[in-house]
């Protein structure tokens, strides 16, 4: 792979020193892939203590005050679908993932967005590259290390052609000015490498990465385990949301253990049709 651009090693440098700083709230994912739970805002005593407000007026300082009925009522309004006292407690993660993992990602409508921008800055000129895992079905190969090498050679094409575009265009803007063809830079963005990195990253293929902010509620966080840490979602949004699973575990292990004993007791076995007498 080419060398990284500014932004990119800059990026790198980052996920290092998160790493560094978080270091049980942080994975790598992939060639290139991060994901850390900055936050959290609430946890099962937010859910109780707002369930609470139809009933009575004993609260929870927080989890460790849990008793038996405590952990009973979090169990039953999660089993019952009692939703919104589970959509006062949040998270925001942050996550760095190819393009395609995010078009699936960002399908989760009921959930906040702050995506890195290729308007305001140079693309992050890395590619996600599949891992003998990720091309590997059930033993069998279906990319094999030939064409492994030629996709990778392939991407860093399109960066390396992008990064040689735009310096061309940030010559011919800076050669335009100074013939005073084009008035000098005033304050603020310039409006024509603004408008070059517009239409350059249109070249940009669906595995370079992007680096998002993703708020979410405990409800709607849930519903994306649900869908996307299931076999037949796709192995790329899988080992995220399996990352992010682990986090959020990490962090309230009491939810996670309630919210999978109800997920695992609502599986029901679909009936074979040959079963029926
Ligand atoms: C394996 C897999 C394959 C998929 N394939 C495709 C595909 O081929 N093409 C494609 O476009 N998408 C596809 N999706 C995305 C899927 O259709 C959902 O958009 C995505 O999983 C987000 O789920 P959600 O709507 O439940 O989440 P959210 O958008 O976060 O919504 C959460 C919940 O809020 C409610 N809600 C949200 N918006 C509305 C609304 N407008 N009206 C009524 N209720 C609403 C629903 O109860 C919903 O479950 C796929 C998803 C999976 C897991």
């Amino acid at each position: 792979m080419r060398e990284m651009n500014k932004a990119t090693a800059e990026l790198q440098e980052e996920m290092t020193q998160r790493i560094a700083l978080n270091p049980g709230g942080t994975r790598r994912i992939g060639n290139f892939g991060f994901i850390e739970l900055e936050e959290t805002w609430g946890d099962e005593a937010t859910i109780v203590n707002t369930a609470r407000i139809s009933t009575t007026n004993q609260r929870l300082r927080n989890q460790g005050d849990f008793s038996a009925k405590d952990r009973a009522l979090l169990y039953q309004l999660l089993r019952d679908q009692h939703g919104t006292p589970f959509e006062t407690v949040y998270f925001r993660f942050r996550f760095i993932a190819p393009i395609f993992v995010l078009r699936q990602w960002v399908k989760h409508r009921i959930s906040s967005w702050n995506e890195f921008s290729m308007r305001y800055r140079r693309p992050i000129s890395v590619a996600y590259v599949p891992d003998t895992a990720a091309c590997t079905v059930d033993h069998f190969a279906v990319l094999d290390e030939t064409a492994v090498a030629e996709y990778e050679a392939l991407m860093t094409q399109l960066f390396a052609w992008y990064e040689q575009q735009y310096d061309a265009a940030c010559a011919r803007i800076d050669q335009a000015r100074s013939a005073g063809v084009l008035a000098p830079k005033a304050g603020g963005r310039d409006p024509y490498r603004g408008r070059a990195r517009e239409l350059l990253r249109n070249v940009m293929p669906v595995a370079a990465y992007s680096d998002v902010y993703w708020t979410v509620n405990f409800r709607s966080l849930m519903n994306f385990f649900k869908l996307r840490r299931k076999k037949d979602a796709q192995y790329e949004i899988r080992e995220y949301a399996d990352a992010a699973y682990a986090l959020f575990a990490a962090r309230l292990p009491l939810l996670a253990e309630t919210m999978q004993r109800v997920m695992d007791e609502s599986v029901t076995e679909i009936p074979d049709p040959a079963d029926h007498g």
